[in-house]
């Protein structure tokens, strides 16, 4: 198997290194994790965070790179699978944002099911930022049984009247618009009493509670709906089909190539530091070897997964079992890999602010631990992913 690049994605690639090099520039000690991220405490650095990253995010967007899948006249750059690929692989490369809160959930799906006043009115300002979104499906009793939701929305003349409640909504306490699944015919089989609604977050009736994560983090919250009106004229797609507008997704780019990147930057960093302590004469670091020398494996394995994913969609098909497992097994292997940071640096490692060596390395994993969990629970959980490997990938029956 080769992995090269051909000569013009080679060109293309350089063409990102450059716009990259000369645009981003990370301030020190500050993270990007995105949205599954602890968030910073620290409300100062959170809004110097946010304003470099909305600043970068604004270039990016200028060249159509937000939203690259997206047709240009969307202000998107038409791109094909494989140089969203490389685009992609680059800015992770360089640790640099990609996208903006929920631009590739909510995007292409009112670029596929939204009238044309629809796309005017929401497309152009998601795009240049001025607007954050968030995402209304969880409830407290429906997760992973999604299409059991209870949040209800009753017609009324020209609106719809919602009541009801979100749970684990990442960034509904700055967005401006949700897109929220609601229940317009509980009569109907689950899945077709479902319609698909954008609710102005600022409409009376709507409060939304902060839900701080086990990493101290704010990045999800509670959201409760008590009448909250919303014109008929903001639902996507027909009534109670929300369902299938639910799982519209144009972002093609699914390889995960992401976790991939940050799986082997995190394992040459735990090398580099175990070496300098054995230089040290730590005598505590020589058994840690073997367990690094499984990480690194398992970060190469987490590289050919994604490269499979992506071979598939370059052939124009839609890879399904393969991005299962490549969701799955690079969200546990991300826990694998601070857990091993946890063993190799003992108590230290236990500093959010560390110290020395550590210090000097970053290394924070107990921090690193807690802001892995969430990624093997968010957009399906990895027991989910099994079901989908069993059942759709090697047809094993269900139940
Ligand atoms: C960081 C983070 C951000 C999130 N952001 C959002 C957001 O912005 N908007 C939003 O709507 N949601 C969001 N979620 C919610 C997320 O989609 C749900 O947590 C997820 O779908 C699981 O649902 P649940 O938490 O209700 O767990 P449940 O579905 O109740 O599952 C509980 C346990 O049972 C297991 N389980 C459930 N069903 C099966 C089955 N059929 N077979 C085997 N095991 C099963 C699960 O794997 C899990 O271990 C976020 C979650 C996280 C962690």
């Amino acid at each position: 198997m080769r992995f090269n690049d051909t000569p013009e994605l080679a060109a293309w690639r350089q063409q990102v290194r450059n716009f990259v090099h000369e645009n981003w520039q990370p301030a020190e000690g500050e993270s990007y994790e995105g949205e599954l991220g602890g968030g910073d405490t620290d409300p100062a650095r959170e809004a110097a965070r946010e304003k470099r990253i909305s600043g970068w995010l604004d270039k990016l967007g200028a060249n159509g790179w937000l939203a690259p899948a997206w047709p240009k006249k969307y202000g998107g750059a038409d791109m094909s699978v494989l140089e969203q690929f490389v685009l992609n692989q680059e800015l992770h490369e360089a640790q640099a944002p990609t996208s903006r809160q929920m631009l590739n959930l909510v995007g292409p799906t009112i670029m596929l099911h939204g009238t044309e006043e629809q796309k005017a009115e929401h497309l152009p300002p998601m795009l240049r930022g001025e607007v954050a979104w968030c995402q209304g499906f969880s409830e407290p009793g429906s997760g992973s049984d999604l299409a059991s939701l209870q949040t209800r929305a009753i017609r009324d003349g020209d609106d719809y009247v919602v009541n009801g409640q979100k749970i684990w909504t990442s960034g509904a306490h700055r967005a401006d618009w949700m897109f929220v699944l609601t229940r317009t015919d509980p009569d109907a089989p689950k899945h077709r009493g479902i319609s698909y609604l954008l609710l102005d977050m600022k409409a009376p009736g709507v409060s939304v509670r902060p839900l701080i994560n086990m990493a101290d983090g704010h990045v999800f919250n509670e959201v409760f709906f008590e009448d909250v009106r919303v014109p008929v004229r903001n639902r996507i797609g027909e009534e109670n089909r929300g369902w299938y507008v639910g799982t519209t997704t144009l972002d093609f780019e699914r390889s995960n190539i992401a976790r991939a990147i940050a799986a082997r930057k995190s394992v040459e960093k735990i090398s580099h530091y175990l070496q300098d302590r054995t230089k040290a004469g730590d005598p505590v670091a020589a058994p840690y070897r073997l367990e690094v020398a499984d990480r690194a494996i398992e970060t190469a394995v987490c590289a050919l997964l994604s490269f499979t994913v992506i071979a598939i969609q370059a052939r124009g098909g839609v890879p399904n079992m393969e991005a299962s497992m490549t969701k799955m097994y690079g969200s546990e292997l991300s826990q694998r890999i601070s857990w091993t940071e946890m063993h190799i640096s003992g108590m230290k490692g236990q500093l959010r602010e560390p110290q020395g060596l550590e210090g000097a390395y970053k290394i924070r994993a107990a921090m690193d631990y807690m802001t892995t969990v969430p990624a093997t629970i968010a957009a399906g959980t990895s027991e989910i992913q099994r079901n989908i490997i069993a059942t759709r990938g090697l047809g094993l029956p269900r139940g």
